[in-house]
C-alpha cells in the first residue's frame, strides 16, 4: 500500500467517547449495587500498529460480564480498573494500524474477501496482544497463550462507542448477517459452534447439548445443521419453547425439571424419554446437577465436553471413567477461522440468533432481565446506529 493510501486508512477519530465502566469490583453483600456507570468524557482509544479502531454498533453482555465484575480476572489485568465491558464487539472499521492494514487480508477473519477498509462490517473475538512467540500462537491457537489481554475482560471491550481490537482477532461480517446477531457470535456462538466441532460426530449420531440459554439455542440449530441427531435438555421452561420454534427445531426435547441424580429411576426415566443416551454430551450451563445428570446422559465410551464454567468443581464418580470409557473434555472460545465458518453456516442456513436489544443508557435493566430464570435468548446493547 501506498503512503497516500495508507492515509486514508486513518480516520479523524473524536477524542471523547460515551461508554460504560466498571470502576471497582462488586462482591458479597454489594451484589445489589449497579456494576457500571455511564460517561460521557472517555478517552476514544488510539490505534496501535497491530490494531483496529472499531466504532461499535452493537456489543452483547454474556456470564463472562458477571466474573469480571466480581474481580474473578483481577489476577490477570495488566492496568486495572477502570475497565470497559463486553468482550462480544461488533461494528464498523474506523481505523486502521499499520501492521493491520497490511496482513489483514491474509488473516481466517478476512473471509478471502481482501484488506480491511474504513467502513467494513467487523467483529472482534476478545484475544489480544497475545505473544506470538508461545507454542500456543506458534500453534496457531493464539487463545491458549498466557501472555495475552482480552477485550472486555483485562483490557477495555465493546460497550463504548469505540474499541481497538487485534486485527488478528478481527471477523468480517457477511451482510446477511445483523449487528445484533452477529455481537452474540464472538462469544456464545464461537463458544459453541467450536464445542461441537471439537466432538467430531459423524452425521446421525446422537448431541446433546445441555443448557438452551444463549449457547444452547444456537448450538441446537449447528448441530442440526451439521446433521446430527440433536437433543436439548434444560430445566426451564422458556428456553426450551424458544428452541421448539426455531428455524431448526431439535430433535428431542427433555425438560429435566423431575430429575433427581440421587434417584437413579429419575435418571433412567428421562435418558429413556429421548431414545437413549447421546454420544456426546455439550454441557452449556453452570449448576452442578445439570454437569451430574450431563454425565449419566453421555452414552459408554462417549464424550463429556465442557462448555459451562459452574463456580465449584464438578463431581465425577469414578464409575463413568472406568467403567464405561466416558472421556471429559473443555472448550474455549474459538478462533477466527471458526467464527468464519460459523458466519458462512448462520448466512447460508438463515440460522436464527435470538436477541432482545437495550441502549446504553438501560444496561441495569438488561443485568436486572439477565439475572430472571426465565430469559431467553441474548441479551445485546445497541450502541450507536450503523446497520
Ligand atoms: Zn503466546
Ligand atoms: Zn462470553
Amino acid at each position: 500500500m501506498t503512503g497516500t493510501a495508507m492515509q486514508k486508512q486513518q480516520q479523524q477519530l473524536p477524542t471523547l467517547m460515551k461508554g460504560l465502566t466498571l470502576d471497582q469490583f462488586v462482591t458479597g453483600q454489594d451484589k445489589e449495587e449497579a456494576p457500571y456507570k455511564l460517561k460521557h468524557d472517555l478517552k476514544v482509544p488510539s490505534c496501535s500498529a497491530d490494531e483496529v479502531v472499531i466504532h461499535i454498533a452493537v456489543a452483547a453482555v454474556c456470564h463472562t460480564d458477571g466474573m469480571v465484575v466480581r474481580g474473578e480476572f483481577e489476577h490477570m489485568m495488566r492496568s486495572g480498573l477502570p475497565l470497559i465491558p463486553s468482550h462480544e464487539p461488533t461494528g464498523i472499521v474506523a481505523a486502521i494500524g499499520e501492521r493491520a492494514a497490511k496482513n489483514f487480508a491474509d488473516s481466517p477473519g478476512a473471509g478471502g474477501a481482501g484488506p480491511l477498509k474504513i467502513g467494513d462490517r467487523v467483529g472482534s473475538l476478545a484475544f489480544k496482544d497475545f505473544c506470538g512467540e508461545c507454542e500456543d500462537c506458534k500453534a496457531g491457537k493464539p487463545r491458549y497463550c498466557e501472555n495475552q489481554d482480552m477485550c472486555g475482560v483485562t483490557a477495555n471491550g465493546g460497550l463504548a462507542e469505540y474499541m481497538a481490537a487485534d486485527y488478528r482477532s478481527v471477523v468480517r461480517l457477511p451482510d446477511e448477517v445483523s449487528f445484533e446477531a452477529a455481537a452474540p457470535l464472538f462469544c456464545a456462538g464461537a463458544t459453541i459452534f467450536a464445542a461441537i466441532r471439537a466432538c467430531d460426530l459423524k452425521a446421525g449420531q446422537r448431541i446433546a447439548i445441555v443448557g438452551a440459554g444463549a449457547l444452547g439455542h444456537l448450538g441446537v440449530q449447528f448441530a442440526k445443521c451439521l446433521g446430527l441427531h440433536t437433543i436439548v435438555v434444560d430445566a426451564r421452561d422458556a428456553p426450551l419453547e424458544l428452541c421448539k420454534d426455531l428455524k431448526y427445531p431439535p430433535d428431542e426435547i427433555l425438560n429435566a425439571k423431575d430429575v433427581d441424580v440421587k434417584r437413579p429411576e429419575t435418571v433412567k426415566k428421562a435418558i429413556e424419554s429421548i431414545g437413549g443416551h447421546a454420544d456426546a454430551v455439550v454441557l452449556a450451563t453452570d449448576t452442578i446437577p445439570a454437569c451430574e445428570f450431563s454425565l449419566e446422559l453421555t452414552k459408554k465410551h462417549g464424550l463429556f465436553m465442557v462448555v459451562g464454567q459452574p463456580n465449584l468443581p464438578i463431581p465425577v464418580p469414578f464409575h463413568h471413567l472406568v467403567f464405561r470409557d466416558v472421556t471429559i473434555k473443555g472448550s474455549l472460545l474459538g478462533d477466527p477461522a471458526d467464527v468464519s465458518e460459523m458466519l458462512k453456516v448462520i448466512a447460508d442456513k438463515g440460522i436464527e440468533v435470538k436477541t432482545k436489544s437495550y441502549p446504553l443508557e438501560k444496561i441495569h435493566d438488561l443485568l436486572t432481565d439477565y439475572s430472571k430464570p426465565g430469559h431467553a435468548g441474548k441479551l445485546v446493547v445497541r450502541v450507536s446506529d450503523h446497520q
